[in-house]
Formats: C-alpha cells, sequence, structure tokens
C-alpha cells in the first residue's frame, strides 16, 4: 500500500507526512513529541485533550 501524501495535522494545522493517526485524525510528528512531554500541569495539556476530546466527540456522534 503506497500512501504518500500529507496530512493536515489536527493541533498545528500543518500538512505532514510523518506522524500518527488517531481514529481518522493525523497528528504529526512535533505535535506527538510535544504531547507526550507536555505534563499535566502545563498550560498547554487542557488545549491537547480539548484537541483530542473532538475527535472522540466526532467518533461518537
Ligand atoms: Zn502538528
Amino acid at each position: 500500500m503506497h500512501e504518500d501524501h500529507d496530512h493536515t495535522c489536527i493541533i498545528c494545522g500543518n500538512e505532514k507526512q510523518d506522524g500518527i493517526r488517531i481514529v481518522t485524525e493525523f497528528i504529526c510528528e512535533s505535535c506527538e513529541a510535544e504531547m507526550v512531554n507536555t505534563d499535566v500541569q502545563d498550560a498547554k495539556y487542557p488545549f491537547f485533550i480539548h484537541r483530542l476530546k473532538q475527535i472522540w466527540l466526532q467518533k461518537n456522534a
């Protein structure tokens, strides 16, 4: 299977080739790394959770 087109990252909105898929959404490598390294106390953490919740909501809609 050949799939080399870009995906649009749901966090930063940039088109990247490298990253992970969560359900039907794509998160680029750099955002994934940032998310993994984000502490729960970090101000950015709720933002990531908010974005991820939107994915789950879409999935369950
Ligand atoms: Zn990104």
